[in-house]
C-alpha cells in the first residue's frame, strides 16, 4: 500500500534563508541518511533515535579516541503517536520554535516520522504556514495549506481529521474543507464509514447511556490513562500487564529481547493480511498491514496471541479498540465529552466556558478527573515546568 509514492527526502520550504526537508524513514527519508546532516532534526520520539546514532563509551577508555566520530544535528523528539497530534505541545510551542530557528541561525530543518505523511505533514505545514510571510501566503484557510504541502511534497500528507483541527488551531486559519479521505485504512476490521452527522445524531439520540454511575464512568476514563503495570520477571524479564477489552494482557520482554505476548478475555476476529508490530523504542504495539515495511531494530513482530492489543477506551461503546479500529479520536473524545455530561451541539462542536470547541481540543485532566481545553493544560504545564 502507498508503495509507490515519495522516498527520501524532499525539499518542501525554502524561506528567510532556512530549507525544510520533510522525509519517513521507512522510505528511505530521516535525518540521519542526509549527505549533509542537518541543523536540527524534528519529529515524533521513537522515530529520531531508531537508528544507532551515537556510540556510547565509557569515560576514561583509550578507545574512546580511536572512534569516528558522527556529526549529530540538534534533535527534538516530540511526545506524537501515529495518526495523532502531539500530546504536549500546542501553538505556543510552534511559535516559539519558529522564533528559536531564526534566533539561532538554523539554516537547515529536517521533518520526519515513520511514512513520512502525516506527522510530517504536520510538521511541515506549520513551519510553511509561519516560515512564509504573510504576503507570499498562498493559502487562506487550512485545507488550501495542507493541499500545499501535498503539491510540493507527497500527496498523501496529513492523515487524519484532528490533524487537519491541529494545524487550523495552530496557524490561526480557519478549517475549511475537510481533506481527510475516510479510507477502509483507518480499519483493520471494516470498511464501515461514519459521517459526523451520523455520529452526532447516534449521540443525541441515545438517551440511554451504558454507564450511568459516576463512579464507573470515571474508573473507564482512569482505565484508559493507565499504563500498563510493570515488573521484572525470576529470569530477569520484563513483564508488562494491562487490563484491556474485558480481558488480560501480559506481554513478556526477555533478556535477549524476544517478545511474547498472550491475553485472555473475549475474542475478536482480525482481518487477514495484518499483523501487529511493537515499536521497542516506545512500547506501542501497532497493527500494520502484513507488506508494510519497517526498520528491523526498532520494531519487533508479535507472534502468538495477538487479540489483546487494544489500548484506545471508547467512552461510547465502553469497549477498548485499537486505535486503528476507531473510527476516529474525534468520536472517542466527542464520548468523552458526553459523559462528562458537557453541552454538544449539532456541529459536533463541545461547550466549554461558555465557547464551543471542535472536539480535537479536548483533554482529559488526569489529576482533576476532569475534561478540560488542550490548550489550557498545556499552559497549565509550561507553567509548571517554568516554576520548577
Ligand atoms: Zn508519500
Amino acid at each position: 500500500m502507498r508503495g509507490n509514492c515519495h522516498t527520501g527526502n524532499i525539499t518542501v520550504i525554502e524561506e528567510q534563508g532556512v530549507t525544510v526537508y520533510g522525509g519517513g524513514t521507512n522510505r528511505d527519508g530521516g535525518w540521519h541518511v542526509m549527505a549533509e546532516v542537518p541543523d536540527l532534526a524534528l519529529g515524533p520520539r521513537g522515530v529520531m533515535r531508531s537508528v544507532h546514532y551515537k556510540d556510547i563509551i565509557p569515560d576514561g577508555w583509550k578507545c574512546a579516541s580511536a572512534f569516528i566520530t558522527k556529526q549529530v544535528p540538534i534533535l527534538i523528539e516530540i511526545d506524537w503517536p501515529d495518526f495523532s497530534i502531539p500530546n504536549n505541545l500546542g501553538k505556543e510551542f510552534w511559535l516559539a520554535l519558529v522564533d528559536d530557528i531564526k534566533e539561532k541561525g538554523i539554516k537547515t530543518v529536517s521533518c520526519q516520522c515513520m511514512g513520512g505523511h502525516g506527522r510530517t505533514g504536520v510538521q511541515l505545514a506549520i513551519l510553511m504556514h509561519y516560515l512564509t510571510p504573510e504576503d507570499r501566503r498562498t493559502w487562506s484557510d487550512t485545507a488550501d495549506l495542507i493541499m500545499e504541502v501535498r503539491r510540493r511534497m507527497c500527496e498523501h500528507c496529513v492523515e487524519s481529521k484532528e490533524q487537519q483541527y491541529y494545524i487550523a488551531e495552530v496557524c490561526d486559519l480557519p478549517e475549511g474543507e475537510s481533506v481527510i479521505e475516510s479510507r477502509g485504512f483507518e480499519s483493520a476490521w471494516n470498511n464501515i464509514s461514519v459521517s459526523e452527522d451520523d455520529i452526532a445524531k447516534a449521540m443525541m439520540d441515545d438517551k440511554k447511556p451504558k454507564r450511568k454511575s459516576k463512579k464507573k464512568k470515571q474508573g473507564s476514563l482512569k482505565q484508559w490513562l493507565t499504563p500498563p503495570k510493570e515488573h521484572f520477571g525470576e529470569n530477569g524479564e520484563r513483564i508488562l500487564t494491562e487490563e484491556v477489552d474485558g480481558g488480560t494482557r501480559t506481554t513478556t520482554i526477555d533478556k535477549d529481547g524476544k517478545v511474547s505476548s498472550e491475553w485472555r478475555g473475549k475474542r475478536k476476529s482480525v482481518q487477514k493480511g495484518w499483523k501487529a508490530m511493537l515499536c521497542l523504542d516506545n512500547d506501542r504495539t501497532v497493527w500494520m498491514p502484513e507488506d508494510e515495511e519497517v526498520p528491523k531494530d526498532s520494531w519487533t513482530r508479535v507472534d502468538g496471541d495477538i487479540d489483546g492489543f487494544s489500548d484506545q477506551f471508547c467512552a461510547a461503546t465502553g469497549d477498548t479498540f485499537h486505535p486503528l479500529e476507531m473510527h476516529d479520536a474525534q468520536t472517542s473524545k466527542l464520548a468523552m465529552a458526553q459523559f462528562a455530561e458537557l453541552e454538544i451541539n449539532n456541529d459536533n462542536r463541545v461547550k466549554v466556558r461558555g465557547r464551543w470547541y471542535h472536539p480535537a481540543f479536548l483533554e482529559f485532566d488526569e489529576d482533576k478527573m476532569e475534561v478540560m481545553l488542550a490548550s489550557d493544560l498545556w499552559k497549565e504545564a509550561s507553567k509548571k515546568e517554568s516554576e520548577e
